[in-house]
């Protein structure tokens, strides 16, 4: 039986990719989001249109309330694999204006909210007795520290990586592979979100390959990852960054 992609943050940019294109390849999806649910039913309409089926569920990761919630409402029977996207950048700033209301809410989005999100997901795939598999989107921040933009960020990234680690090892043994993958500078709407809307114009001259990926770029390693042809690919953070 084809397992369901879980996509966590799948109203928009990597996480809709992965949605779109996991549908091409034949796989029902599941779509959360938090704050646009008009974007969660383009993407699920795309979904439909593919001849898969798309289900919403609102999930604020920030909210460990909402995530078991989303949990509680899939059938317990249907495998799936999880793909931990949804995030959040803040806006530049250096160290001086990392408030501890920031902190707080970036951490409780990109870790704190991956992690339960994963617990969440593990205890699905055991309790449905068919093992999935996760890929964490990180990102090459995690590498590069992003001084001078959002070193918060990065820091947050750095722990999903250590978090990837981790808990494929004590998967492993279960049949569960979890990876992560790390993308560059990848054409989303992210960056106008942190308050750079040409952020990757300004950038891309940085980039090995001289440009920005594409979402879909990083949805294909992720699918890629989730699928038999990685069969032997686990613990693993996948650049998906140009060369960057
Ligand atoms: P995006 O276009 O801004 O999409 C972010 C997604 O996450 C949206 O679906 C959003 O949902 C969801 N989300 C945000 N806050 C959430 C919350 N509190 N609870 C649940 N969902 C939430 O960003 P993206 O570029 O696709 O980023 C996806 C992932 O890739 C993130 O983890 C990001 O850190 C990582 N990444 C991106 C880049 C890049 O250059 N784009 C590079 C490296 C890593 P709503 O829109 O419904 O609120």
């Amino acid at each position: 039986m084809t397992r369901t992609v879980f996509i966590t943050g799948g109203s928009a940019g990597i996480g809709a990719a992965c949605a779109r294109l996991a549908a091409a390849q034949g796989r029902d999806v599941i779509l959360t989001y938090n704050s646009d649910p008009t974007g969660a039913e383009a993407v699920a309409r795309d979904v439909e249109n593919a001849g898969r089926t798309a289900r919403i569920l609102r999930c604020d990761v920030a909210d460990p309330a909402q995530i078991d919630a989303a949990f509680a409402a899939i059938d317990p029977g249907t495998p799936i694999d999880l793909v931990n996207n949804a995030g959040i950048v803040g806006q530049t700033a250096t160290i001086a204006g990392l408030t501890p209301e920031r902190l707080s809410h970036m951490f409780a989005v990109n870790v704190v909210g991956a992690i339960l999100v994963a617990r969440a997901a593990v205890a699905h795939m055991r309790g449905c007795g068919t093992p999935g598999h996760i890929v964490n989107v990180s990102s090459a921040a995690a590498r590069l520290g992003s001084a001078n933009q959002y070193i918060d960020y990065a820091a947050t990234k750095g722990a999903i990586d250590t978090f990837t680690l981790g808990l494929a090892d004590e998967l492993a043994p279960e049949g569960m592979r979890v990876n992560a993958v790390r993308p560059g500078l990848i054409e989303t709407d992210i960056h106008a979100k942190g308050g750079e809307p040409d952020r990757l114009e300004r950038l891309s001259h940085m980039v090995p390959m001289r440009r920005a990926g594409s979402a879909e770029e990083v949805a294909r390693t992720i699918l890629w990852l989730l699928s038999e042809d990685a069969s032997y690919v686990t613990r693993t953070l996948v650049d998906v960054a140009g060369g960057r």
